[in-house]
């Protein structure tokens, strides 16, 4: 636990995108759970770059929300021993913001850009040119005093997180020297973070039921120590001091979590597919009926409940499976005694 103070102001600029990450998050590659060919990639890299004393290549991460791409930026810049600095495609409006940010570099620092698919074609023109040739023609002044002026940059390392993969146009994406994918996580790695977190938290946690709250996570490490939390909530106000899997079941149908681990949401879009009576449904139709941004049930909902076996994806819509009729019959009396807050699970 002497670490975790340490931790907090390392990761101080993310506290307000997801404050309860803060104190969980790994900060090293043999803390870092599962992933193996992606931590192996990484480590070479980062092996070679050290032996060449030269900074990393540029590095796009792919993959959902939560799965550990802003974790393993800090944990590439904590190996590398250089400092990060962290953005967002969308905090980057002007292409000045950019340039402020570069020139503030030292050789080898890493930028991260987080949902890098959401930079304005402006400032990714400007990116192209800083990455490439590490330096920046920047206009300044207007009208007939605008003039442009050189701004040469140190050789920092621009690490791009994004869940949009297909969003990202191909000389971009070609911009980078390595590119990462994230994969959801298996049941298994689920329940090592479980084990790792509950021992920072102080929990005692059975197996079982660390195993259903893997099993309920969606393959999702961020949701495993979100719904890690909430369990322990709820065992400390009744007074427990081991979650068993009682408390669990209990903790997770107050959250409208069901026995397949499907929020009321995921039902929701179930339910609009089957009203379709057999006909292929389009994500526009399911957003609306859901009232959930497309984009959303695309990346976060949709891919689980393919993944469950529930929804088919089919040239013309989506389509729902025998299981998934059969799931939203037997849940169709399932009640979250009005407390369900599915939409914190992916915020
Ligand atoms: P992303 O940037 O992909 O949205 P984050 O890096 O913010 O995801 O990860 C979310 C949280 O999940 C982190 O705070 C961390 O606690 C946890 N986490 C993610 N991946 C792992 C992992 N492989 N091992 C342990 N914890 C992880």
């Amino acid at each position: 636990m002497a670490g975790n103070k340490g931790n907090k102001l390392i990761f101080k600029d993310l506290s307000r995108k997801h404050p309860l990450d803060l104190d969980l998050r790994p900060r090293s590659l043999d803390d870092f759970i599962g992933q193996i060919r992606v931590r192996t990639n990484l480590n070479v890299l980062l092996k070679a770059a050290k032996e060449r004393e030269e900074p990393l290549d540029h590095i796009l991460l792919l993959g959902m929300p939560g799965l550990g791409k802003t974790t393993l930026s800090h944990i590439v810049a904590n190996e590398f021993d250089v400092e990060m600095r962290a953005t967002s495609g969308p905090a980057l409006e002007r292409a000045g913001d950019l340039v402020g940010i570069l020139s503030n570099l030292n050789r080898g620092d890493i930028l991260f850009i987080d949902e890098i698919h959401r930079l304005s074609r402006s400032v990714e023109e400007y990116l192209y040119a800083a990455m490439e040739d590490f330096g920046v023609d920047l206009v300044i002044d207007k009208g007939s005093a605008a003039r442009s002026v050189r701004i040469t940059l140190k050789r920092f390392t621009l690490i791009g997180a994004t869940t949009r993969e297909g969003l990202l146009t191909a000389p971009f994406r070609s911009r980078f020297g390595v590119i990462e994918k994230l994969d959801v996580y298996p049941v298994e790695d689920l329940s090592r973070i479980l084990t790792r977190s509950a021992g920072i938290l102080d929990m005692e946690v059975t197996d079982e039921a660390k195993e259903l709250i893997a099993s309920c996570s969606r393959g999702v490490p961020r949701i495993t120590n979100r719904l890690l939390r909430r369990i322990r909530d709820l065992a400390q106000v009744s007074g427990l001091d081991t979650v068993e899997l009682d408390t669990v079941t209990k903790g997770l149908t107050m959250m409208g979590i069901d026995e397949a681990g499907l929020v009321g949401t995921d039902r929701q879009i179930l339910a609009a597919v089957h009203r379709a009576g057999g006909e292929p449904v389009g994500l526009k139709t399911i957003a609306v009926s859901v009232g959930e941004d497309e984009g959303t049930i695309a990346e976060v909902y949709e891919p689980f409940l393919i993944r469950k076996g529930f929804l088919l994806k089919t040239a013309r819509g989506r389509k729902i499976t025998p299981s998934g009729l059969k799931h939203l019959a037997d849940s169709a009396g399932f009640s979250d005694g009005g407390l369900n807050d599915q939409t914190e699970l992916f915020l």
